[in-house]
Protein backbone atom coordinates (compact mmCIF):
# COMPACT_ATOMS: atom_id res chain seq x y z
CA UNK A 1 0.00 0.00 0.00
CA UNK A 2 1.38 3.82 -0.93
CA UNK A 3 1.15 6.27 1.58
CA UNK A 4 -1.79 9.15 0.71
CA UNK A 5 0.41 11.69 -1.41
CA UNK A 6 1.06 14.69 0.73
CA UNK A 7 -0.67 18.02 -0.48
CA UNK A 8 1.39 20.41 -2.22
CA UNK A 9 1.42 24.01 -0.32
CA UNK A 10 2.51 26.52 -2.90
CA UNK A 11 3.78 30.01 -1.50
CA UNK A 12 0.87 31.75 -3.25
CA UNK A 13 -1.67 30.60 -5.48
CA UNK A 14 -3.62 33.25 -7.37
CA UNK A 15 -5.82 31.20 -9.12
CA UNK A 16 -7.83 30.44 -6.13
CA UNK A 17 -7.66 34.34 -5.40
CA UNK A 18 -8.73 34.69 -9.18
CA UNK A 19 -11.37 31.47 -9.10
CA UNK A 20 -14.15 33.28 -6.88
CA UNK A 21 -14.06 36.61 -9.35
CA UNK A 22 -13.68 35.08 -12.40
CA UNK A 23 -16.76 36.30 -13.72
CA UNK A 24 -16.44 39.50 -12.81
CA UNK A 25 -12.66 39.69 -14.41
CA UNK A 26 -14.18 38.62 -17.44
CA UNK A 27 -16.39 41.22 -17.47
CA UNK A 28 -13.49 44.02 -16.84
CA UNK A 29 -11.76 42.51 -19.93
CA UNK A 30 -15.19 42.40 -22.15
CA UNK A 31 -15.65 46.38 -20.74
CA UNK A 32 -11.83 46.99 -21.79
CA UNK A 33 -11.53 45.70 -25.16
CA UNK A 34 -14.80 46.70 -26.74
CA UNK A 35 -14.08 50.60 -25.40
CA UNK A 36 -11.04 50.84 -28.07
CA UNK A 37 -9.10 52.53 -25.50
CA UNK A 38 -6.19 50.26 -23.97
CA UNK A 39 -3.70 53.02 -21.96
CA UNK A 40 -4.41 55.73 -19.59
CA UNK A 41 -8.00 56.12 -20.08
CA UNK A 42 -11.23 56.06 -17.84
CA UNK A 43 -10.35 52.76 -15.99
CA UNK A 44 -7.04 54.13 -14.97
CA UNK A 45 -8.41 57.15 -13.89
CA UNK A 46 -11.31 55.41 -11.62
CA UNK A 47 -8.67 53.18 -10.46
CA UNK A 48 -6.43 56.33 -9.77
CA UNK A 49 -9.66 57.06 -7.58
CA UNK A 50 -10.49 54.25 -5.86
CA UNK A 51 -6.48 53.54 -4.22
CA UNK A 52 -6.38 57.68 -3.64
CA UNK A 53 -9.34 56.66 -1.39
CA UNK A 54 -8.83 53.24 0.10
CA UNK A 55 -5.27 54.81 0.97
CA UNK A 56 -6.87 58.21 2.49
CA UNK A 57 -4.69 60.43 -0.42
CA UNK A 58 -5.20 63.38 -2.54
CA UNK A 59 -4.09 61.92 -5.58
CA UNK A 60 -3.05 59.18 -7.14
CA UNK A 61 -1.02 58.12 -10.58
CA UNK A 62 -1.26 55.16 -12.15
CA UNK A 63 2.64 53.71 -13.65
CA UNK A 64 3.84 50.93 -15.65
CA UNK A 65 5.70 49.31 -12.52
CA UNK A 66 6.42 49.62 -9.07
CA UNK A 67 9.70 49.92 -10.17
CA UNK A 68 8.44 53.00 -12.03
CA UNK A 69 6.89 54.10 -9.32
CA UNK A 70 9.27 54.90 -7.48
CA UNK A 71 11.43 56.00 -10.45
CA UNK A 72 9.10 59.04 -11.95
CA UNK A 73 9.06 59.89 -8.09
CA UNK A 74 12.41 60.39 -7.87
CA UNK A 75 12.65 62.08 -11.12
CA UNK A 76 9.91 64.02 -9.90
CA UNK A 77 11.91 65.33 -6.82
CA UNK A 78 14.94 65.82 -8.84
CA UNK A 79 17.27 63.49 -7.94
CA UNK A 80 20.33 63.33 -10.33
CA UNK A 81 23.81 63.16 -10.69
CA UNK A 82 25.12 63.60 -7.27
CA UNK A 83 22.80 63.15 -5.20
CA UNK A 84 22.59 60.53 -1.95
CA UNK A 85 19.07 58.75 -1.07
CA UNK A 86 19.34 57.57 2.43
CA UNK A 87 17.68 53.92 2.03
CA UNK A 88 17.84 49.60 3.17
CA UNK A 89 20.27 47.88 2.59
CA UNK A 90 17.93 44.67 2.99
CA UNK A 91 14.89 44.63 0.13
CA UNK A 92 14.24 43.85 -3.85
CA UNK A 93 16.34 45.09 -5.96
CA UNK A 94 14.56 48.04 -7.15
CA UNK A 95 14.84 50.25 -4.22
CA UNK A 96 18.14 50.70 -5.01
CA UNK A 97 18.33 50.42 -8.79
CA UNK A 98 16.29 53.34 -9.30
CA UNK A 99 18.76 55.47 -7.12
CA UNK A 100 21.52 54.43 -9.42
CA UNK A 101 19.78 54.75 -12.82
CA UNK A 102 19.34 58.09 -11.74
CA UNK A 103 23.34 59.23 -11.26
CA UNK A 104 22.68 58.88 -7.63
CA UNK A 105 24.08 57.35 -4.92
CA UNK A 106 22.25 55.00 -2.49
CA UNK A 107 23.15 55.24 0.68
CA UNK A 108 22.54 52.41 3.21
CA UNK A 109 21.80 52.23 6.97
CA UNK A 110 20.71 49.01 8.75
CA UNK A 111 18.01 47.27 9.86
CA UNK A 112 16.58 46.78 13.24
CA UNK A 113 17.06 42.97 13.32
CA UNK A 114 13.50 42.39 14.91
CA UNK A 115 11.59 43.77 11.80
CA UNK A 116 14.25 44.11 9.34
CA UNK A 117 13.09 47.55 8.58
CA UNK A 118 15.50 50.39 7.95
CA UNK A 119 16.87 51.94 11.78
CA UNK A 120 15.37 54.88 12.22
CA UNK A 121 18.49 56.42 14.68
CA UNK A 122 20.84 54.72 11.47
CA UNK A 123 19.03 56.41 8.52
CA UNK A 124 18.88 59.43 10.37
CA UNK A 125 22.56 59.77 10.80
CA UNK A 126 23.37 58.88 7.52
CA UNK A 127 21.52 61.97 5.96
CA UNK A 128 24.54 64.09 5.22
CA UNK A 129 25.07 67.33 2.61
CA UNK A 130 23.92 65.40 -0.26
CA UNK A 131 21.14 64.19 1.07
CA UNK A 132 18.21 64.80 -1.27
CA UNK A 133 15.68 62.01 -0.12
CA UNK A 134 15.13 58.91 2.09
CA UNK A 135 13.65 56.17 1.05
CA UNK A 136 11.93 53.60 3.31
CA UNK A 137 10.67 50.53 2.54
CA UNK A 138 8.04 48.53 4.54
CA UNK A 139 9.24 45.52 4.29
CA UNK A 140 6.70 42.66 4.37
CA UNK A 141 3.61 44.56 4.87
CA UNK A 142 4.82 45.88 7.89
CA UNK A 143 5.43 49.88 8.45
CA UNK A 144 8.82 50.90 9.13
CA UNK A 145 8.93 53.28 12.40
CA UNK A 146 9.98 56.68 10.66
CA UNK A 147 9.38 59.38 13.33
CA UNK A 148 13.00 59.79 13.76
CA UNK A 149 13.53 60.06 9.85
CA UNK A 150 10.09 62.29 9.61
CA UNK A 151 12.16 64.54 12.19
CA UNK A 152 15.43 64.83 10.69
CA UNK A 153 14.59 65.13 6.86
CA UNK A 154 11.68 67.86 7.93
CA UNK A 155 14.57 70.10 9.63
CA UNK A 156 16.68 69.50 6.52
CA UNK A 157 13.61 70.07 4.31
CA UNK A 158 14.46 66.59 2.67
CA UNK A 159 11.75 64.23 1.38
CA UNK A 160 11.03 61.02 2.84
CA UNK A 161 9.30 58.50 0.05
CA UNK A 162 7.69 55.46 1.14
CA UNK A 163 8.98 52.19 -1.07
CA UNK A 164 4.94 50.20 -0.46
CA UNK A 165 5.41 47.76 -3.11
CA UNK A 166 4.99 45.48 -0.42
CA UNK A 167 2.41 47.28 1.80
CA UNK A 168 -0.93 48.66 0.49
CA UNK A 169 -3.53 48.87 3.57
CA UNK A 170 -0.96 48.56 6.13
CA UNK A 171 -0.68 50.85 9.36
CA UNK A 172 1.12 50.92 12.77
CA UNK A 173 -0.38 48.64 14.53
CA UNK A 174 2.54 48.17 17.30
CA UNK A 175 1.12 51.13 19.79
CA UNK A 176 -0.36 50.14 23.17
CA UNK A 177 -3.77 51.16 24.10
CA UNK A 178 -5.58 52.09 20.67
CA UNK A 179 -8.90 50.23 20.53
CA UNK A 180 -9.37 47.11 18.91
CA UNK A 181 -10.85 47.12 15.60
CA UNK A 182 -12.08 50.92 15.45
CA UNK A 183 -11.96 52.68 12.26
CA UNK A 184 -9.71 55.56 11.96
CA UNK A 185 -10.42 59.10 11.38
CA UNK A 186 -10.76 60.66 7.81
CA UNK A 187 -7.96 63.05 6.97
CA UNK A 188 -7.49 62.58 3.47
CA UNK A 189 -9.50 64.69 0.35
CA UNK A 190 -11.70 61.34 -0.37
CA UNK A 191 -14.45 62.07 1.68
CA UNK A 192 -14.63 57.85 2.03
CA UNK A 193 -17.08 56.69 4.73
CA UNK A 194 -15.27 55.57 7.99
CA UNK A 195 -16.07 51.89 8.17
CA UNK A 196 -14.50 51.28 4.92
CA UNK A 197 -10.73 52.85 6.28
CA UNK A 198 -8.21 50.56 6.96
CA UNK A 199 -6.15 51.03 10.64
CA UNK A 200 -7.23 52.06 14.36
CA UNK A 201 -8.28 55.49 15.31
CA UNK A 202 -5.13 58.07 14.73
CA UNK A 203 -3.08 55.25 13.43
CA UNK A 204 -0.27 55.85 11.38
CA UNK A 205 -1.05 54.49 7.82
CA UNK A 206 1.15 53.57 4.83
CA UNK A 207 0.83 56.40 2.28
CA UNK A 208 0.87 59.57 4.41
CA UNK A 209 3.86 59.25 6.63
CA UNK A 210 6.15 61.40 3.74
CA UNK A 211 6.03 63.70 0.61
CA UNK A 212 5.30 60.35 -1.56
CA UNK A 213 4.40 56.71 -2.06
CA UNK A 214 4.69 53.91 -4.46
CA UNK A 215 2.42 51.08 -5.18
CA UNK A 216 3.49 47.66 -6.93
CA UNK A 217 0.64 45.68 -8.59
CA UNK A 218 3.36 42.95 -9.88
CA UNK A 219 1.25 39.60 -9.66
CA UNK A 220 2.89 38.78 -6.82
CA UNK A 221 2.06 41.40 -4.33
CA UNK A 222 -1.35 41.81 -1.60
CA UNK A 223 -3.32 43.62 -5.00
CA UNK A 224 -1.44 42.25 -7.88
CA UNK A 225 -2.89 42.60 -11.76
CA UNK A 226 -2.14 40.13 -14.56
CA UNK A 227 0.91 41.47 -15.64
CA UNK A 228 3.06 44.84 -14.40
CA UNK A 229 1.52 47.86 -12.71
CA UNK A 230 2.15 50.16 -10.60
CA UNK A 231 1.42 53.86 -8.77
CA UNK A 232 2.38 57.26 -7.35
CA UNK A 233 0.54 57.99 -3.86
CA UNK A 234 0.99 62.13 -2.87
CA UNK A 235 -0.66 64.75 -0.85
CA UNK A 236 1.01 66.96 -3.10
CA UNK A 237 -0.39 68.48 -6.17
CA UNK A 238 2.20 69.90 -7.88
CA UNK A 239 4.71 66.65 -7.34
CA UNK A 240 1.20 64.82 -8.23
CA UNK A 241 1.64 66.83 -12.16
CA UNK A 242 5.18 65.75 -12.51
CA UNK A 243 4.64 62.06 -12.14
CA UNK A 244 1.55 62.92 -14.77
CA UNK A 245 3.82 64.79 -17.20
CA UNK A 246 6.84 62.33 -16.67
CA UNK A 247 4.55 58.94 -17.56
CA UNK A 248 4.14 60.06 -20.60
CA UNK A 249 7.81 61.89 -21.55
CA UNK A 250 6.99 64.87 -20.52
CA UNK A 251 4.39 66.30 -22.05
CA UNK A 252 2.01 68.37 -20.50
CA UNK A 253 0.40 68.37 -23.66
CA UNK A 254 0.55 66.55 -26.91
CA UNK A 255 4.36 66.88 -28.56
CA UNK A 256 4.85 69.77 -26.34
CA UNK A 257 7.70 68.18 -24.07
CA UNK A 258 8.80 70.06 -20.73
CA UNK A 259 10.66 67.45 -19.05
CA UNK A 260 12.79 64.07 -20.17
CA UNK A 261 10.10 61.48 -18.81
CA UNK A 262 9.57 58.02 -20.06
CA UNK A 263 7.27 55.59 -20.91
CA UNK A 264 5.70 54.71 -17.59
CA UNK A 265 2.10 54.16 -18.86
CA UNK A 266 -0.82 52.03 -17.00
CA UNK A 267 -2.99 50.03 -19.52
CA UNK A 268 -6.64 49.94 -18.89
CA UNK A 269 -6.66 46.24 -18.81
CA UNK A 270 -4.80 45.86 -15.52
CA UNK A 271 -6.56 49.11 -13.78
CA UNK A 272 -10.09 47.34 -15.00
CA UNK A 273 -8.92 44.19 -13.56
CA UNK A 274 -7.14 45.60 -10.66
CA UNK A 275 -10.70 47.71 -9.92
CA UNK A 276 -12.05 43.78 -9.40
CA UNK A 277 -9.53 43.14 -6.93
CA UNK A 278 -9.48 46.24 -4.89
CA UNK A 279 -12.90 45.54 -3.69
CA UNK A 280 -11.78 42.22 -2.24
CA UNK A 281 -8.80 43.64 -0.91
CA UNK A 282 -10.16 44.71 2.70
CA UNK A 283 -11.23 41.02 3.25
CA UNK A 284 -7.99 39.33 1.64
CA UNK A 285 -5.65 41.83 3.78
CA UNK A 286 -7.91 40.29 7.15
CA UNK A 287 -7.26 37.00 6.24
CA UNK A 288 -3.33 37.35 5.88
CA UNK A 289 -3.93 38.95 9.28
CA UNK A 290 -5.70 35.80 10.69
CA UNK A 291 -3.49 33.10 8.87
CA UNK A 292 -0.50 35.33 10.49
CA UNK A 293 -1.48 34.85 13.89
CA UNK A 294 -2.28 31.67 13.08
CA UNK A 295 1.59 30.60 12.26
CA UNK A 296 2.51 32.98 15.44
CA UNK A 297 0.62 30.79 17.67
CA UNK A 298 1.78 27.47 16.62
CA UNK A 299 5.12 28.02 16.14
CA UNK A 300 5.72 29.59 19.27
CA UNK A 301 7.50 27.10 20.98
CA UNK A 302 9.66 26.25 18.12
CA UNK A 303 13.39 27.38 17.23
CA UNK A 304 12.63 29.44 14.17
CA UNK A 305 12.32 33.14 14.84
CA UNK A 306 8.92 34.50 14.44
CA UNK A 307 8.13 37.73 12.93
CA UNK A 308 7.49 40.32 15.87
CA UNK A 309 2.98 41.21 16.23
CA UNK A 310 2.00 44.43 14.31
CA UNK A 311 -1.71 44.32 14.16
CA UNK A 312 -1.34 46.46 10.89
CA UNK A 313 0.67 44.72 9.36
CA UNK A 314 -0.52 42.73 6.00
CA UNK A 315 1.97 40.38 6.20
CA UNK A 316 2.87 40.23 2.14
CA UNK A 317 4.92 37.74 2.68
CA UNK A 318 5.31 35.52 6.76
CA UNK A 319 9.04 35.59 7.04
CA UNK A 320 10.66 34.11 9.50
CA UNK A 321 14.21 33.47 10.77
CA UNK A 322 16.16 30.35 11.14
CA UNK A 323 19.17 29.85 13.42
CA UNK A 324 22.21 28.28 13.66
CA UNK A 325 22.65 28.00 9.97
CA UNK A 326 19.75 25.87 8.96
CA UNK A 327 17.70 27.76 6.69
CA UNK A 328 18.56 26.08 3.26
CA UNK A 329 18.62 22.95 5.27
CA UNK A 330 14.98 23.69 6.47
CA UNK A 331 13.85 24.95 3.34
CA UNK A 332 15.57 21.52 1.53
CA UNK A 333 13.44 19.37 3.73
CA UNK A 334 10.14 21.59 3.36
CA UNK A 335 10.48 20.91 -0.32
CA UNK A 336 10.51 17.15 0.20
CA UNK A 337 7.64 17.50 1.98
CA UNK A 338 5.92 19.44 -1.18
CA UNK A 339 6.03 22.65 0.60
CA UNK A 340 7.23 25.60 -1.18
CA UNK A 341 9.39 28.47 0.45
CA UNK A 342 11.16 31.36 -0.67
CA UNK A 343 14.30 33.51 0.20
CA UNK A 344 13.38 37.43 0.80
CA UNK A 345 16.49 38.24 0.11
CA UNK A 346 19.56 35.82 -0.08
CA UNK A 347 21.71 39.12 -0.52
CA UNK A 348 22.02 42.45 1.10
CA UNK A 349 21.83 45.50 -1.37
CA UNK A 350 25.19 46.32 -1.14
CA UNK A 351 26.49 43.08 -1.33
CA UNK A 352 24.87 43.13 -5.42
CA UNK A 353 27.27 42.96 -8.35
CA UNK A 354 25.95 45.55 -10.33
CA UNK A 355 26.24 47.74 -7.04
CA UNK A 356 29.74 46.82 -6.21
CA UNK A 357 31.07 50.34 -7.06
CA UNK A 358 29.82 51.27 -4.31
CA UNK A 359 32.37 50.30 -2.54
CA UNK A 360 30.72 48.84 0.40
CA UNK A 361 32.49 45.85 2.07
CA UNK A 362 31.26 42.68 3.83
CA UNK A 363 30.77 43.39 7.57
CA UNK A 364 29.14 46.84 7.03
CA UNK A 365 25.41 45.67 7.49
CA UNK A 366 26.31 43.14 9.95
CA UNK A 367 22.18 42.85 10.64
CA UNK A 368 20.67 42.93 6.65
CA UNK A 369 23.44 40.37 6.35
CA UNK A 370 22.70 38.04 9.33
CA UNK A 371 18.71 38.31 7.77
CA UNK A 372 19.62 37.57 4.33
CA UNK A 373 21.24 33.78 5.84
CA UNK A 374 18.22 33.32 8.27
CA UNK A 375 15.10 34.29 6.54
CA UNK A 376 12.47 32.23 5.29
CA UNK A 377 9.11 33.17 3.55
CA UNK A 378 6.15 30.47 4.23
CA UNK A 379 3.04 30.35 2.40
CA UNK A 380 0.49 32.59 3.29
CA UNK A 381 -2.20 33.85 0.89
CA UNK A 382 -6.11 34.51 1.79
CA UNK A 383 -7.37 31.27 0.81
CA UNK A 384 -4.62 29.23 2.00
CA UNK A 385 -7.26 26.61 4.49
CA UNK A 386 -6.23 26.51 8.20
CA UNK A 387 -5.40 22.81 7.69
CA UNK A 388 -2.72 23.27 4.84
CA UNK A 389 -1.38 26.05 7.48
CA UNK A 390 -1.06 23.69 10.02
CA UNK A 391 0.68 21.07 7.49
CA UNK A 392 3.57 23.69 7.43
CA UNK A 393 3.45 23.94 10.76
CA UNK A 394 3.38 20.42 11.70
CA UNK A 395 6.49 19.67 9.04
CA UNK A 396 8.95 22.29 10.77
CA UNK A 397 7.94 20.85 14.04
CA UNK A 398 8.73 17.73 12.84
CA UNK A 399 12.03 18.85 11.16
CA UNK A 400 12.21 20.14 14.65
CA UNK A 401 12.22 16.30 16.43
CA UNK A 402 9.07 18.32 18.32
CA UNK A 403 6.83 15.79 17.06
C1 LIG B 1 8.02 44.43 -5.95
C2 LIG B 1 8.84 45.50 -5.36
C3 LIG B 1 9.30 46.60 -6.11
C4 LIG B 1 9.16 46.68 -7.60
O1 LIG B 1 7.86 46.59 -8.07
P1 LIG B 1 7.63 46.10 -9.59
O2 LIG B 1 6.16 46.33 -9.80
O3 LIG B 1 7.99 44.65 -9.63
O4 LIG B 1 8.47 46.92 -10.47
C5 LIG B 1 9.97 47.61 -5.46
N1 LIG B 1 10.23 47.55 -4.14
C6 LIG B 1 9.83 46.51 -3.39
C7 LIG B 1 10.11 46.53 -1.92
C8 LIG B 1 9.14 45.44 -3.96
O5 LIG B 1 8.75 44.41 -3.21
Amino acid sequence: MTAPALARVPLQDLGEEHRPIASELDEAVRRVLSSGRYVLGSEVAAFEREIASFCDVAHAVGVSSGTDALLATLMALGVGPGAEVVTTPFSFFATAGVIVRLGARPVFADIEPATMNLDPDKAAARIGPRTVAVLVVHLFGRLAQTAAIEAACASRDIPLVEDGAQAIGAWDGTREGTSHGRPSQSNGASGRRAEEQPGELGARRFATLGRAAALSFFPAKALGGFGDGGMVLTGDAHLAERVRALRVHGAREKHHHVLVGGNFRLDELQAALLRVKLTRLPGWLEARRRLANLYREALADTPVVLPPPDRGATWSSFVIRVPEGRRDDLARALADRHIETAIHYPRPLPAQPALAELGYRPGDFPEAERAAGEVLALPLYPELRDDRLMRVVGEIRRYYGLG
